[in-house]
């Protein structure tokens, strides 16, 4: 099957109540790791690119990676996703690259650093949903900040500074009537990167009533957690063992992402952990075998150790069982499904 668009894949985990994992990639390694993972846990799956991963493959090295996964796994269903577009410009080139879905982060201004006004946030995010809606593209926007790279405020802030950031659910459902987006990322306390928290997070700086609240005013909207990594203890012993440094850190909990999952929850970004978990088999291998120096001898087992991450989240998640069971439909079917819900194809005009 083609690439489906993302909405379709979290229409059917909200109906049927799990969770998908987003899993970020570079390389063809880590898409070959998402997918065999898929496979072996009949998962359907979402893959995503941030911009600086659209640079480093080059577009075109990316597009023909995915249509390989296509090629090889006819019965998995696969949603291919710009993680963070700064603007509709790179979500509209996503979208002539083939992404079936889109994120505008229109959170922050177009540096990509500067938290951004309401009013820019709806007019970017409303501009962009307008043109992927009629191509059957998926929309994600963004209300709040992250803490950590995103506002540059550092991990696990408290109090009233993070409380600061954090989405606020009655703008929330504003937000979702003025844009008609298909997902919305909400901030919890959640940042990007390895160092979350300081400690095992309590419900100070992981908000998940944010979550609750946000999902009881808006049943029909997927909510997706960003910065979801769980940092397990045994990956950064992997990294320490074999001559790597990371500090004390701790990620968000798989309980409290199932906690989530059950709040209407549908995407949950993951990267980190599978970049610790490369890291780790890596590390391993040049510190036990310095002889070897054939790239496959290392980025075998880099793939192999990802897939397990990969797995340990699908099958945590709810998503593992569930390829087979998605109706798929290409993103000219879903320009139909939008032009019948009235309210997300036509939003308001921008005045
Ligand atoms: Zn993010």
């Amino acid at each position: 099957m083609p690439l489906v668009p993302m909405r379709v894949l979290l229409d059917h985990a909200a109906e049927n109540g799990y969770g998908l994992a987003a899993f970020n990639v570079n390389n063809m390694e880590q898409i070959q790791a998402i997918m065999e993972a898929a496979e072996e846990t009949e998962s359907p799956v979402i893959v995503q690119a941030s911009r600086g991963a659209r640079k480093y493959t080059n577009d075109a090295y990316l597009r023909h990676l995915m249509l390989a996964a296509v090629e090889l796994h006819p019965k998995i269903p696969i949603a291919m996703h710009q993680d963070h577009g700064n603007s509709p410009k790179t979500c509209f080139s996503a979208m002539e690259q083939g992404f079936t879905s889109v994120m505008m982060d229109g959170s922050l201004l177009e540096d990509g650093k500067t938290p951004s006004s309401y009013e820019y946030n709806v007019r970017v995010t409303r501009e962009v949903v307008q043109a992927a809606h009629a191509k059957g593209v998926t929309v994600e926007g963004e209300l709040g900040c992250l803490g950590g790279v995103e506002d540059g405020h550092g991990a696990g802030l408290s109090g009233e500074e993070a409380r600061k950031h954090l989405t606020d659910p009655a703008q929330a459902e504003q937000f979702v009537a003025d844009t008609g987006v298909d997902a919305l990322a909400v901030a919890i306390g959640t940042s990007h990167g390895a160092y979350k928290f300081k400690r095992k997070p309590t419900g100070e700086v992981l908000v998940m009533s944010v979550i609750e609240e946000i999902h009881k005013r808006l049943p029909n909207t997927h909510l997706v957690m960003h910065g979801s990594s769980s940092v397990p203890e045994e990956l950064l012993d992997v990294i320490r063992m074999y001559g790597g440094y990371i500090k004390e850190t701790y990620g968000v909990p798989i309980e409290e992402i199932q906690r989530g999952i059950k709040h209407g929850v549908r995407k949950i970004n993951v990267d980190t952990d599978n970049r610790l978990a490369m890291t780790g088999a890596i590390r391993k291998v040049f510190a036990c075998q310095p002889t070897e120096f054939d790239p496959r001898m290392y980025l075998g087992p880099a793939r192999e150790s990802m897939k397990k991450v990969c797995v340990e989240r699908m099958v945590a998640f709810g998503q593992a069982g569930n390829a087979g069971k998605i109706k798929p439909k290409t993103c000219q079917e879903m320009v139909f499904f939008y032009e019948e819900l009235p309210q997300k194809a036509a939003p308001q005009k921008a005045k």
